[in-house]
């Protein structure tokens, strides 16, 4: 079962996946959280990617896709991923269609949680404060958000038509919107 969580920045898609990897063994593949990682041990590709990331742009395709490809075997091993910030442009979809398909594989359901800019705004502002991540300031946090709607969003009629994607309204509690997930998860598929 491979999953991808699909929303905007602060969507809750990281929350999610965690209670995701608790509740059913899975693995979580963030790039975002791959990226902190290569920042924080100071190497070459933290290098290259930190001012990038601190203004609220997206990374190239060519680096995040060899993040996920090299944690695929392990996601396999587990029994399925959850795609958590990934992907994030077409390029990077059809990517990892053809990384999936390759290992005999694919990309069983895309949830996306419905957040409006609003309330994604006024999490953050309460975010800011405690997460310590350079990129939720006002200004970066703008930038992320143009950059979902901008090259992000164009994924959903991707998914849609292939008829993969369900809705969840991610403006609930962490837990009306961990229960939607498990419906959607437990449903019956084609
Ligand atoms: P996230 O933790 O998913 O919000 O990602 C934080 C930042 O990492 C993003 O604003 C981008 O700069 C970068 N990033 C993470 N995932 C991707 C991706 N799939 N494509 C491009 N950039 C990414």
């Amino acid at each position: 079962m491979n999953l991808i969580l699909f929303g905007p920045p602060a969507a809750g898609k990281g929350t999610q996946a965690k209670r995701l990897v608790e509740a059913r063994k899975m693995v979580q593949l963030s790039t975002g959280d791959m990226l902190r990682a290569a920042i924080a041990s100071g190497s070459a590709l933290g290098r290259r990617v930190s001012g990038i990331m601190e203004r609220g742009e997206l990374v190239s395709d060519e680096i995040v896709i060899a993040l996920i490809e090299e944690r695929l075997p392990e996601a396999e091993a587990a029994g399925g991923a959850i795609f958590d910030g990934f992907p994030r442009t077409l390029a990077q979809a059809q990517a990892l269609d053809a990384m999936l398909a390759q290992r005999g594989s694919r990309i069983d359901l895309v949830i996306r949680l419905k957040v409006d800019d609003q309330a994604l705004m006024d999490r953050i502002a309460g975010r800011y404060a405690e997460s310590g991540r350079p990129d939720d300031n006002p200004e970066s946090f703008k930038v992320r958000l143009g950059a979902y709607n901008d090259q992000t969003a164009p994924l959903l009629p991707y998914y849609g038509d292939q008829k993969k994607l369900v809705e969840v309204d991610g403006m609930g509690s962490v837990e009306a919107v961990a229960q939607a997930i498990d419906k959607a998860l437990d449903a019956p598929r084609r």
